[in-house]
């Protein structure tokens, strides 16, 4: 290791987790949210929120710093850089990294837990960008990438400089559906498939397959924190804010406890031969989605963000 390397050697520090984020600005007149939020987790890992102002997504992005490259998981739900500057402010990030450690050539690679458009809208931000892979969206690209064989049962390690990331492919939420593992943090990152908020399974077969998978893993490996690609849940037990809504003022944490993932599969399980919605007390199980339900969904947001925009606030 030379003197600008990050020392990956020694261990990793605790990571600055709860934290509160931007959750939307309690009148749609009076936006008070930046952008984007830029959290520190350590010294060589962010954690990115977009704001709720922004989109009603209000999706998180992860970003992990290795001696010879960084990985950014995930670009968001909007396109539109002077709405959501994210390349600037990831540019900005890998310059200061590379101030303190310094290196040529440092390569940042672009890719997704899975390739849902919420998750994959600011891409086009980084075609142009020099030194910058960008994993592709389908199925196959992204197992090529990472090297994930068919079947799926292994994970693939990917490396970033002195930190060594674990990817497992675990669809159901999505075809190109992804989970990460640092060794360095011991995070697991989940995107959709497990998260405070609604956890729409589209396949239940492969969904119990890959939480099957992601319990081995977690039994067998320290996990210090799930982390996932949303925060739809309110601190209430088993109740969401609505779908489209612009301001969550008692949201959950983001971080999940990696015993989450034992105790969601047996849910899961139990609810797998009858379709519908399952509510838990940090998430709630889409099984199946069907058009009353998307209509009932739209309702319920529709209404809520009329009593945002009248200032009722719920
Ligand atoms: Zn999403």
């Amino acid at each position: 290791m030379n003197a600008a390397e990050f020392d990956f050697g020694a261990p990793a520090p605790p990571g600055d987790l709860p934290v509160r984020w931007i959750h939307g600005s309690p009148s749609p007149r009076h936006r008070s949210d930046p952008a984007i939020q830029v959290h520190a987790y350590d010294p060589a890992t962010y954690i990115l929120r977009e704001s709720k102002d922004v989109s009603f997504e209000a999706p998180f992005l992860y970003l992990f710093f290795g001696n010879e490259r960084a990985i950014l998981f995930d670009t968001g739900a909007t396109a539109d850089p002077d709405r959501f500057p994210l390349r600037r402010t990831v540019d900005a990030l890998v310059e200061t990294w590379l101030t303190a450690h310094p290196r040529a050539g440092y390569e940042l690679v672009v890719a997704h837990t899975h390739s849902h458009t919420d998750h994959t809208a600011g891409d086009a931000q980084f075609r142009d960008r020099p030194a910058c892979r960008i994993v592709g969206r389908s199925p196959e690209e992204v197992r090529r990438f990472f090297g994930l064989s068919d079947p799926v049962d292994d994970p693939r390690s990917f490396d970033l400089g002195g930190r060594t990331l674990d990817v497992l492919a675990i669809p159901g939420h999505h075809p190109a559906s992804i989970a990460v593992y640092d060794r360095w943090t011991t995070l697991l990152l989940t995107g959709d498939t497990v998260c405070p908020g609604r956890l729409y399974v589209f396949d239940m077969p492969a969904y119990l397959a890959s939480l099957q998978r992601l319990a081995r893993f977690v039994e067998t490996h320290p996990v210090r924190w799930l982390l996932g690609g949303h925060v739809e849940m309110r601190r209430t037990a088993g109740l969401d804010y609505p779908f489209r809504a612009k301001y969550q003022p008692e949201e959950r944490p983001l971080e999940m406890p990696p015993e989450r993932i034992p105790s969601l599969l047996s849910a899961a399980r139990s609810v797998a031969d009858r379709p519908g919605v399952y509510p838990f007390e940090d998430c709630i199980l889409y099984h199946g989605v069907r058009s009353g339900t998307i209509l009932r969904m739209l309702g319920r947001g529709w209404l809520w963000n009329l009593r945002y925009r009248l200032g009722i606030i719920p």
